[in-house]
């Protein structure tokens, strides 16, 4: 296997499965048809539309709400808050990046189908958090098999579904 770094989507997934971490990281792709992925593309496509300006930074694309002061407001949108540890710790991994090349910043879940918003803060509790997720991360990665499936609340609807439980 190449050299893998962590990025926003093993962290995502780190907080549903770590099964489905060594699945994504080793390139098994699952189905891309899945409609959940549609229909998050559909809602990050056409939900606030009006605001969006993007910040690239490698792999890492965030859209950017307000900036004052050289401090920005950064946001994603998800289409519900289902994952909602998931979409915290991936937009706290992004303000970790941004704050690594000089920018100050804040994050904002949105989730327009449920009018909800929620503020994400990066304290040091995450930072460290993060610290020991990627490290986690890349032991799990680095191991030759993945570990077994084990039944949790996202499985129905995950994409490996019939490939661990088929
Ligand atoms: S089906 Fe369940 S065990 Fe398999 S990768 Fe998905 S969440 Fe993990």
């Amino acid at each position: 296997m190449e050299d893998v770094k962590v990025n926003g989507t093993l962290i995502w997934y780190y907080y549903i499965c770590k099964r489905e971490v060594w699945l994504m990281a080793h390139n098994l792709t699952p189905d891309q048809d899945n409609q959940y992925i549609d229909l998050g593309r559909f809602i990050h496509e056409n939900s606030y539309a009006r605001e969006k300006k993007e910040i690239s930074l490698g792999n890492i694309k965030v859209d950017v709400i307000n900036k004052k002061n050289g401090h920005v407001l950064v946001g994603e949108v998800k289409k519900s808050s289902r994952f909602i540890e998931s979409a915290k710790m991936q937009l706290a991994y992004y303000l970790w990046e941004l704050k690594k090349h000089g920018i100050e910043g804040t994050g904002i879940l949105m989730f327009p189908k449920e009018h909800k918003r929620e503020e994400i803060i990066l304290t040091e509790e995450l930072i460290k958090e993060l610290k020991d997720v990627e490290k986690d991360i890349l032991r799990i990665i680095y191991e030759p098999k993945p570990c077994a499936p084990e039944k949790n609340k996202y499985c129905r609807n995950c994409a490996y579904n019939e490939f661990c439980w088929a």
